[in-house]
């Protein structure tokens, strides 16, 4: 099946109780036994639950795995990744990563004794370079959030399957329609559902893909003893969301392309990161390993303040200012004072995350009224 033909019929089934097209919410916290043991396959929903499942089958196709677990929030997802390992052990990680991750990594886990590295991970010798004795699990996210740093997916794998380290690769930036993590050689690939998955901004919810049957399991008893599932109506509402994720990504790259060139050209923008320009870093990498180069465009202002910036953010009519990302509808952010402020100020000026940096996750719209609307606002 292709990736157009699997976001509608990959996993899913007509209800078989009703012939219903559309997976039913089933919206039930525990399921009747005909005796004690004999059972459909379903006992309790903490354990299993049927549109949840649908959704999973669906998630594990589109990342061309073999099992998908779900769970309440991304970062839930995250946390059950992180169950696997052990006090004293170490993550290597990007060190331009999602804010929530940072903080879940070093602020709830390194209490707990698990260790964080972050690294640049553009180059994938510093990598192997990077891997000390205690190092469990690699942790990659490409493109990276906000400064749009492509890692090579495959290289970096290939250096940890060498050394006997997992790696995980956070897809949500991406989704699957523009890269496939487990085909360049990753364990786990996570979503924030939340996000293009979804594509509404109407559900917050995350996912784990992986191929090896022994990983699923693992996952799948995490999922289940520390309980952090998503519920049925919002398992409905992300696989509504997948049926379109081709049309929407698709709309939204070519958006995002002409965006990237208008603000690229504009006399008040210093700096435009996006991965499709060829003057990009990693640009070869993005070409090879992405089917095109994503709908998130950061650009930094001339004028380097934080005022700047705050005028910016507050003329825009049609690009909303909001956290998140993903959805049909265009946001503005400011990293500094929003998704990255529990970043420490000295860790993001490192990475080039400005004060004046804004954030862009392009939308669906009619990209002549999106250019306008920024034209205006700058
Ligand atoms: C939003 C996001 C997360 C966290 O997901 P939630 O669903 O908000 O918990 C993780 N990684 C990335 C890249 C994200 O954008």
């Amino acid at each position: 099946m292709k990736f157009a033909t699997k976001v509608i019929h990959a996993g899913l089934e007509p209800d078989p109780s009703t012939g219903a097209i559309m997976t039913p919410i089933y919206q039930t916290s525990t399921y009747v036994q005909e005796a004690p043991g004999q059972h459909k396959g379903y006992e309790y929903a903490r354990t299993q639950n049927p549109t949840r499942r649908a959704l999973e089958k669906n998630l594990a196709a589109l990342e061309n795995g073999t099992d998908a677990i779900c769970f309440g929030s991304g970062l839930a997802a995250q946390d059950a990744v992180l169950k696997l390992l052990k006090t004293g052990e170490e993550i290597l990680s990007v060190n331009d990563l999602y804010g929530g991750s940072y903080r879940q990594m070093v602020r709830v886990f390194g209490v707990w004794g698990l260790r964080s590295r972050f690294i640049n991970m553009t180059h994938a010798h510093t990598v192997a370079e990077a891997i000390g004795p205690q190092t469990r699990m690699i942790w990659i996210e490409t493109p990276t959030n906000p400064m749009l740093n492509i890692v090579d997916i495959e290289a970096v794998c290939t250096i940890a399957r060498q050394r006997g380290v997992l790696t995980v690769v956070d897809n949500t930036f991406a989704s699957p329609y523009l890269q496939n993590p487990l085909d360049l050689g990753a364990d786990i690939v996570l979503h924030s559902a939340t996000k293009y998955l979804g594509g509404h901004s109407d559900a917050v919810l995350g996912c784990l893909v992986v191929r090896d049957a022994a990983l699923a399991e693992q996952l799948h008893f995490i999922q289940n003893a520390s309980g952090a599932i998503p519920g049925p109506m919002d398992c409905f509402l992300i696989l509504r969301g997948i049926k379109t994720l081709h049309l929407r990504m698709q709309r939204a790259c070519e958006n995002a392309e002409a965006i990237a060139h208008f603000l690229k050209r504009h006399p008040k923008v210093s700096q435009v990161y996006w991965p499709g320009f060829p003057d990009h870093p990693n640009h070869a990498i993005a070409r090879r390993q992405m089917r095109h180069f994503g709908a998130m465009i950061s650009f930094d202002l001339k004028e380097n303040s934080f005022e700047a910036a705050r005028q910016v953010l507050s003329r825009t009519r049609l690009f909303s200012l909001a956290e998140s990302l993903g959805g049909v509808e265009s946001l503005i952010g400011h990293p500094a004072s929003m998704t990255h402020a529990s970043i420490p100020r000295e860790e993001r000026l490192k990475v080039g995350l400005t004060d004046s940096l804004i954030r862009l996750s392009v939308g669906v719209e009619d990209v002549e009224d999106l250019i306008a609307d920024l034209e205006a606002a700058l």
